[in-house]
């Protein structure tokens, strides 16, 4: 039986993102997949007073159960009132939406916001697919993300080799023809905990270690001059957190080279129109290092939420760091 958002205490992306866009801020939208990680998010949310935007992939969907996803966000909201927030403001949104059917049916069970990426798709097949979505999306006040340009990298079933950037002189006509609510666009993120090959980096004389290519800020404030306030989406946003790789490595990990986007460029890009920062990889990371640690320093322990308790707290530090 379908199921609106709104019966689920959940809210779209469209006033938020206003706000946002406005305030020169970005809101994070965080990926989640289990019970420690939705109560981490939902903590670190109530704690920072922000709103937050909850996002499962397909893959994250087929791991978790769609119809348990629904009640673990109805959980997040309520959860949030308990803690002490009135009126939480929190988003189910659908990350890498690659077909009608899977958006319709995420619209139909309580997602408040869905992604369709037609990206690898020629430009009028893209336009085509995401109109039909949006068409289906605003029939039940869903908003719905668009995607233009291709990030390299690899995520669940997301993957490309190299980066295509958003061409700046389709996106009026992008956003015009398909009605799309925000636009996920490529300037030089990338998917996963390797974002850049070596041979891409420079190399930190002092530490050694690798120093990623800068996002193409030219890009996205030529994208900025052609669709002014409309709210753009950076996804492979993870800034892959030394100390917690070293950790990992540090435990019997073996993450060698694991690259991500520095924080003040992240900082920096969130003070234009970019108002939903994807992060999906540091918080796999804080919950594998705190696990992996636990796990050297008490091998005797076999109680999972002896280690999974460490790990959400972990979790949860990232979390309210990226928030503020
Ligand atoms: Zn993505």
């Amino acid at each position: 039986m379908a199921v609106s958002y709104k019966e689920l205490g959940l809210v779209n992306t469209r006033e938020m993102f206003a706000k946002a866009v406005k305030g020169g801020y970005a809101i994070p939208a965080f990926n989640f997949n289990t019970m420690e990680q939705m109560q981490a998010i939902v903590q670190a949310a109530v704690k920072q007073k922000s709103p937050v935007i909850m996002q499962v992939s397909k893959g994250a969907r087929n791991y978790a159960n769609g119809t348990i996803l629904r009640y673990m966000a109805q959980g997040a909201v309520e959860y949030a009132k308990e803690l002490g927030c009135a009126n939480p403001q929190i988003v189910l949104h659908l990350d890498h939406g690659d077909s009608f059917e899977l958006c319709k049916d995420c619209i139909d069970n309580g997602f408040s916001s869905v992604m369709i990426d037609g990206s690898a798709l020629p430009y009028e097949d893209n336009i085509a697919l995401t109109k039909k979505v949006v068409e289906y999306a605003h029939q039940h006040d869903v908003t719905v993300e668009a995607e233009l340009g291709v990030l390299a990298g690899v995520e669940d079933e997301v993957q490309a080799e190299e980066s295509h950037y958003t061409k700046p002189e389709e996106v009026i006509d992008f956003a015009t023809r398909t009605g799309c609510d925000s636009l996920a666009i490529s300037i030089g993120t990338s998917h996963g905990a390797y974002k850049f090959k070596p041979e891409q980096c420079t190399r930190d004389p002092k530490t050694g270690k690798l120093v990623p290519p800068p996002l193409a800020f030219d890009v996205l404030h030529a994208i900025e001059k052609k669709l002014p306030g409309f709210p753009i989406v950076l996804h492979g946003s993870s800034s892959v957190p030394q100390d917690e790789v070293d950790t990992i490595n540090a435990h019997g990990g073996k993450l060698p080279d694991a690259v991500g986007i520095p924080e003040e460029q992240l900082r920096e890009a969130s003070k234009s129109a970019v108002c939903k920062i994807n992060i999906d990889s540091d918080s796999r990371l804080a919950m594998t290092a705190a696990i992996r640690k636990y796990f050297d320093e008490h091998p005797e322990h076999f109680d999972p939420r002896q280690y999974l308790k460490p790990a959400r707290e972990n979790m949860q530090k990232m979390y309210e760091h990226k928030i503020v």
